[in-house]
């Protein structure tokens, strides 16, 4: 498996396993333990958690098949997220739904986490999203504290506008890694606000999540979800694949931006098609006809 460079002592595996959906697969330790060490044969090696996945439970879980085999923990990259929180019953303390970057709250939630996964270090700590009540000096602190603790490698953002990755960025003595954000062929947004040209100005990877629009293409009937699908049976016809997720996946791992795919499903079938992916030589014309299939105009 490519592997993709985000700092000098740092690597993540070209496509990222995603445990937002873990508690849906109803999957047991031993389970998780076998899909983990599943993932790690197929090269990737960087699984994607937030402190809330699955109502603040997915981390334990993660944790608890970890525990199983230790000797694991050594052959990963593990991200994890903090800054939002939600109202639930794991939280009785939040009224409202809310983010929190003070630096209490950043530090106390990546100690949770660390409690949670089972492990004495976390490789990546992302703000899960742009927070408008942010003090920036703050996130710094907790940031630079957390890091000489040696509790997390490396920092990054999830959601943030290029404004706001260079402001936060501007106040620490270290760059930020990655931006996780939505990209897909349904979602173009990010091709187009700034987000993939920031990225590949400063020559960071971009992290992308929903790559398969969160299943909703597969589903969907309505005439964009539609003329996507002919598109992609056509190009598909074209590279003889007739798989549209694996499509999908090519789609954006061709893009020069180096975007790192985070795989949503828990099904290893569906996850060696997406590992496939990089092997398809999508063609400039065909990655403008799913382009072009996902506006519904064609380019000026
Ligand atoms: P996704 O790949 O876009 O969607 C996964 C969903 O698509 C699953 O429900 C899966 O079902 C379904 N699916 C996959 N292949 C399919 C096929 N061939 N036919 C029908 N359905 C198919 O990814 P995602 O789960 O939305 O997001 C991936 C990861 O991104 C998450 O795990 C999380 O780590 C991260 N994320 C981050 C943020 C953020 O704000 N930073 C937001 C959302 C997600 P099965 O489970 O049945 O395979």
């Amino acid at each position: 498996m490519e592997r993709v460079k985000l700092t000098d002592d740092l690597n993540f595996s070209r496509m990222i396993h995603g445990l937002w959906r873990l508690n849906d697969w109803k999957l047991g330790d031993e389970e998780i333990r076998s899909l983990i060490e599943q993932c790690l044969e197929l090269g990737i090696t960087t699984f994607d958690h937030a402190d809330i996945y699955g109502g603040y439970q997915n981390e334990a879980l993660f944790g608890k098949a970890l525990a199983l085999k230790p000797s694991l923990r050594d052959k990963m990259e593990i991200v994890t997220k903090c800054g939002i929180k939600l109202v639930s019953k794991a939280r009785p303390e939040h009224e409202i739904q809310h983010y929190d970057t003070s630096r209490k709250h950043i530090i106390w939630s990546a100690e949770n986490s660390l409690k949670n996964l089972q492990t004495d270090y976390i490789d990546v700590l992302l703000i899960h999203r742009p927070d408008p009540y942010m003090d920036p000096s703050e996130v710094a602190d907790a940031f630079i504290q957390l890091k000489e603790e040696g509790k997390v490698k490396h920092f990054g953002v999830s959601n943030f506008t290029p404004s706001q990755f260079a402001m936060l960025e501007s106040y620490l003595p270290f760059p930020l890694v990655t931006n996780q954000v939505e990209i897909s062929v349904s979602y173009l947004q990010t091709f187009l606000d700034g987000t993939i040209d920031q990225c590949l100005q400063k020559r960071v990877a971009p992290m992308a999540w929903s790559p398969l629009a969160g299943g909703s293409i597969f589903s969907n009937e309505d005439e964009k979800s539609m003329r996507l699908k002919k598109a992609l049976q056509e190009v598909g016809e074209e590279l003889n694949v007739s798989e549209l997720d694996k499509l999908m996946f090519a789609w954006l791992l061709v893009h020069p931006a180096n975007i790192m795919p985070i795989i949503g499903s828990g099904k290893i079938e569906r996850i060696k098609s997406a590992v496939d992916a990089l092997q398809i030589n999508m063609t400039r014309q065909q990655w403008f006809k799913i382009w072009i299939a996902s506006t519904g105009e064609n380019v000026a």
